[in-house]
């Protein structure tokens, strides 16, 4: 497994496998790795010859107020995982190398970013548009894995390479959750052990909402409402958004007819975590 930490040399690795043919698979992440990660590496070792895994901690997509200094960077421990998992290239770049001084140039994709957490979080899906197209750019995937656990963001990836004509297909995978339901999540390690079992809230709040609409409840705002009293039942917990929105265009539905995104974000305690359901 390389382990490159400069541009230059991944731009020089990938020409020589573009040469060779081999088709390149790319999983993003910011480290801290767990299984809900290698689902996403084990499907493009599974799909491609070369895999390329990036760790990268990506400040533009922080806010001022928000944890891009303590999030936890866990090297040794992620490439001990990735090397398990026979990943050809882990792109590890310093922050200087991904954003010199004179950086002046952004990404913005202007609808799907405006609500969800793109309302909670100004900025945040800018940061990741730049960055991911970056890193397009950079190690040049025929395949770009994309975890459902962050619905709005694979939504946004994709409507993105679309419409800048990235030549990649974009995968998304499936939620992967710890046994009692929450979804594995680098900022779980924040939780002390109450807010780890308040947490689980989420996932049960989102079946109630599952259970509701098979049994014919067509108004959202009624399953919003019995998801928010279940929610606020735990001690720590706070509600930033519960949202019953169209699966293409992330905006609410009036009746619950069609396929719908039940979408949370909830902070127990001062960490904010998200989960959402496909119903
Ligand atoms: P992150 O390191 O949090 O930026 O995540 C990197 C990628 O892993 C993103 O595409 C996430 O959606 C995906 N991911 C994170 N958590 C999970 C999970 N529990 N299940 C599946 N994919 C995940």
């Amino acid at each position: 497994m390389i382990i490159a930490r400069s541009v230059k040399n991944v731009v020089n690795i990938i020409k020589k496998v573009r040469g060779e043919k081999k088709t390149i698979g790319f999983v993003p992440t910011m480290g801290a790795l767990h299984h809900g990660h290698l689902s996403l590496v084990k499907a493009a070792k599974n799909d491609c010859d070369f895999v390329v895994v990036s760790i990268f901690v990506n400040p533009t997509q922080f806010g001022p107020k928000e944890d891009y200094k303590k999030y936890p960077r866990t090297f040794k421990k992620d490439k001990e995982l990735l090397e398990k998992e026979k990943v050809d290239l882990v792109f590890y770049p310093t922050v200087k190398s991904m954003y010199p001084k004179s950086f002046s140039t952004y990404v913005e994709e202007v609808f799907l970013s405006k609500v969800l957490c793109g309302k909670s979080r100004p900025g945040h899906f800018r940061g990741v548009c730049t960055v991911v197209t970056k890193l397009f750019n950079i190690v040049q995937p025929d395949v770009a894995y994309f975890g459902q656990k962050d619905y709005q963001q694979a939504q946004i990836i994709k409507r993105m390479v679309v419409d800048l004509n990235f030549q990649i297909k974009i995968k998304v995978l499936p939620i992967v959750r710890e046994n009692d339901g929450l979804a594995a999540s680098s900022r779980n390690v924040y939780l002390n052990d109450t807010q780890r079992k308040q947490a689980t809230i989420l996932f049960r709040a989102l079946n109630l909402a599952k259970q509701l609409i098979k049994q014919g409840t067509k108004d959202p705002n009624a399953i919003i409402e019995k998801m928010r009293k279940l929610i606020l039942s735990q001690s720590f917990a706070k509600i930033d958004y519960i949202k019953i929105v169209d699966p293409k265009t992330l905006r609410d539905v009036k009746e619950i007819k069609k396929k719908v995104v039940v979408a949370l974000a909830v902070f127990i305690g001062k960490t904010r975590l998200i989960d959402n359901i496909i119903v």
